[in-house]
């Protein structure tokens, strides 16, 4: 017997969203998205309606429900994206280049393709290189989400974009909170807020429009919408942090045991920054620029970590921020 969607009650559901107990159909499973994204914009002020925004897309199926779900609810006039490609052999990007830049042309979005090789003079596999070659073992990752971010960073200011927009998920945003909270680290768990001010004039503010979608929710809808997922993953992958992975896992687990927990965990701690460690954010003050970039940095640093770890492998290039 066919199950009729519990919002319309017409069309055949195809979503069964175990975290509401309801089973929706294509139409109303978008509707409720969009419903979803739409609040968590209004409700931290994400972004208004005036402002240009930069959307951060990697490629993947959570850049495809971004970029899909934000051209609804904002001009596309005032829209841009930014790609940043890493310089990995095996892990070529230029499928995911090729949708962004389709969908970028086909609603007048401003494009901007980046690379670490034209940033910084040297790809990711270069950059991993040198490192080995020095006897050091610095994760790839650690170069990639520096870089990563300062080169973002550097074409939202300089482009005078208002605020940048990232594709992380719901299950993202929690592992962070919780790894936070395991590390006692309260800058960090501030920084995760989306009403956490931003430490320096020269940050771009981030927002995460998704914040609240599962990431389940993504792979379906995208699945829905004909994404085509990309079927190679990075070659570095293995050298992810481990403690995500166990958090990860963990999380799963207790979400498979009580649907919705995520979401639960993510708005208590929500409530927990704000009561507790907003407050104190306005006495952080501006962090301190690094002696050498100039790029802001944490308060107990004098340099940045970009600037050292270019420095380590014999490369004291002083990047743009
Ligand atoms: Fe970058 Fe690591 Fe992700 Fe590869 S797995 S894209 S190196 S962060
Ligand atoms: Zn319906
Ligand atoms: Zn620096």
């Amino acid at each position: 017997m066919i199950r009729r969607c519990d919002a319309c009650g017409e069309a055949e559901a195809r979503v069964a969203q175990r975290h509401t107990g309801r089973a929706l159909c294509s139409r109303c499973f978008r509707e409720d998205l969009l419903r979803r994204l739409g609040e968590e914009v209004e409700r931290y002020r994400m972004f208004s309606p005036s402002e240009r925004v930069l959307l951060a897309l990697s490629g993947g199926k959570d850049s495809f429900v971004l970029l899909d779900l934000v051209k609804e609810v904002h001009d596309p006039g005032r829209m841009g994206i930014v790609t940043v490609i890493e310089g990995v052999e095996g892990y070529n990007r230029a499928d995911d280049v090729a949708w962004i830049a389709d969908v970028a042309r086909s609603y007048g979005i401003d494009l901007h393709v980046a690379s670490f090789k034209e940033f910084a003079g040297l790809g990711l596999d270069e950059l991993v290189s040198l490192d080995r070659s020095r006897g050091l073992k610095t994760s790839p990752c650690t170069y990639c989400g520096v870089l990563r971010r300062r080169i973002i960073n550097h074409y939202a200011r300089t482009l005078g974009y208002d605020r940048v927009l990232t594709a992380h998920n719901l299950d993202d945003e929690v592992q962070t909170y919780v790894m936070n909270l395991l590390r006692g680290d309260r800058v960090r768990l501030i920084q995760g807020h989306p009403l956490s001010p931003t430490l320096s004039r020269y940050f771009v503010k981030r927002v995460k429009p998704l914040r609240k979608i599962y990431e389940w929710e993504t792979a379906v809808y995208a699945f829905m919408r004909g994404f085509k997922f990309q079927e190679t993953e990075c070659p570095y992958i293995r050298f992810r942090p481990t403690l995500r992975a166990v958090v990860r896992d963990y999380l799963y687990e207790v979400e498979r045991a009580r649907p919705g927990s995520l979401l639960r965990i993510l708005e208590a701690v929500d409530r927990y920054v704000e009561r507790e460690l907003l407050p104190e954010a306005s006495r952080l003050g501006e962090l301190p620029q690094c002696s050498v970039c100039g790029s802001p940095t944490a308060y107990s640093r004098r340099t940045c970590v970009l600037c050292d770890l270019l420095q380590k492998i014999g490369l004291p290039a002083r990047l743009p921020f």
